[in-house]
């Protein structure tokens, strides 16, 4: 009797008392046991500590310790690739005779150590779920008292209610834009980072990979997918670099559609979307006239559900079989991985990126008062609104049209009852003082780390990676 391929001698292994773990598979010992020694223990921790591995920037307070590794690598892969290194007769024995395999660290031995020293996972390291959600999860296992749990499912009810009303948002504008011509609504979102080299050789997941950056733009209206890349070599992923990459795409895209009002759907990273380089950019953008109101409205990671992960499905699909040597491979791949509508490709360089937030910095206050008197509580806005906003009629039975070019208003929900906090964000200037000025952001490359350096240097020397790649 065998129920999942698991026979009935495994199985009372597996039960056997005494042990938390199975015992490592004694096929083929005759009765000898081996002990693992604490060396070759070392080794195996040694082995799974060689891996690079990355932190996250979303879950910080609910998993700080966790790392991850390289999306393309499982357990069984490490430990082949251990093998490969450590006992290269059994690595081979396992492609040709698995059954006369007798290799000193069997796979379940190095699970073992795997799970039980690290905490260690593969993949993105930017949480699917949302943090905020798993915030009250945890909460609600822990809490045993009835009216505090109560109290903690309200709030995590609130939240997704909120949550939920950003999506409804955005597929209002989105359905409206496809019809309205005074509309132009787009999602942004970056991609998780390309890697070149791509190629799965063994030696490849020990090295650090040169990366590519995806900024991605999709309109709602067309349903064009518009990406920007660039190497990490040539500049970072900030504030600066999105509003790069949107002033040069919108005013282009401008030209043809000309619509009225803009706008922008994207979660709340501080760091990228929901910052002061951003509002800067956008508020200077309403008062030139190119839009008449541009508005900003963030979503909730986890449940963005931005059409942006549509378009970077199709290119994580190509990901897998293309084989890429250097980040400017990645422009083909990329632009033909939706056949149905061939995406947009613009590849950027250092040139490309001009310092909207050191611009901002000169430009805006440090903290801004609401007309009301209350302090603005940044990271708590959910919507900012530009150039001119639709507000409720004193009767409250119709929405009108209001021009604010010298304000940002804004709201802490998506519903559009709420009143307006307004603003005025730029700072008062000296006598004399000359208008602060857009300047690029860099006057060459950044280069990489000199860890990165030699690993693809190494990689070069083996010719899995080219000249161009070489330069950095
Ligand atoms: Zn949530």
């Amino acid at each position: 009797m065998s129920l999942h391929g698991i026979g009935l001698t495994r199985a009372k292994r597996v039960r056997t008392p005494g042990f938390a773990l199975p015992l490592p598979d004694q096929r083929g010992r005759h009765g000898n046991h081996i002990c693992i020694s604490n060396e070759i223990r070392d080794k195996v921790m040694a082995h799974i500590d060689s891996f690079p591995k990355r932190k996250s920037h979303y879950s910080r307070q609910n998993n700080f310790n966790r790392r991850y590794l390289d999306e393309r690598l499982n357990v069984k892969r490490m430990w082949l690739l251990y093998l490969q290194h450590n006992e290269p007769i059994q690595r081979i024995l396992y492609r040709s005779d698995k059954k006369s395999m007798k290799s000193i660290v069997k796979y379940k031995y190095y699970l073992h150590i795997f799970n039980n020293f690290f905490n260690l996972t593969f993949g993105r390291p930017r949480s699917e779920t949302c943090p905020s959600c798993d915030k009250y999860d945890i909460l609600l296992k822990a809490e045993d008292d009835i009216d505090k749990k109560k109290r903690i499912q309200e709030q995590r009810d609130l939240h997704q209610m909120r949550a939920d009303s950003g999506y409804q948002t955005l597929n209002w504008y989105a359905q409206k834009s496809k019809t309205d011509d005074t509309l132009e609504v787009y999602t942004f979102d970056f991609q998780q980072n390309l890697p070149a080299p791509s190629l799965t050789a063994g030696d490849m997941f020990y090295l650090r990979m040169l990366w590519t950056y995806n900024f991605g733009l999709h309109d709602a209206k067309t349903e064009d997918g518009i990406m920007h890349l660039w190497s990490e070599a040539e500049a970072g992923r900030g504030s600066s670099e999105v509003c790069s990459c949107l002033r040069e795409t919108l005013l282009k895209r401008h030209e043809t559609h000309r619509a009225d009002h803009l706008i922008l759907f994207s979660d709340g990273c501080t760091g990228q979307n929901k910052n002061k380089a951003m509002m800067d950019f956008l508020f200077e953008m309403a008062k030139d006239g190119v839009y008449k109101s541009i508005q900003h409205i963030f979503l909730f990671r986890g449940h963005t559900f931005l059409p942006n992960g549509r378009d970077f499905s199709h290119i994580e699909k190509r990901k897998k079989v293309e084989k890429v040597r250097r980040p400017t491979h990645w422009k083909d791949i990329v632009k033909d991985s939706r056949l149905s509508q061939p995406f947009e490709v613009i590849f950027l360089d250092h040139k490309n990126f001009f310092d909207y937030k050191a611009l901002a910095d000169a430009n805006l206050k440090t903290t801004f008062k609401c007309s009301d008197g209350e302090s603005l509580m940044f990271k708590e806005v959910m919507w900012f609104s530009y150039g001119k906003s639709q507000e409720m009629s004193e009767l409250m039975d119709a929405e009108i049209w209001k021009p604010h070019s010298e304000e940002v208003w804004c709201r802490y929900t998506h519903n559009r009852m709420e009143p307006w906090k307004k603003l005025n964000p730029i700072k008062r200037m000296k006598k004399n003082q000359c208008a602060p000025k857009l300047a690029k952001k860099y006057a060459k490359p950044i280069g990489i780390k000199a860890a990165k350096k030699k690993d693809l240097l190494s990689l070069a020397t083996k010719n899995l990676v080219d000249e161009e790649t070489k330069a950095f």
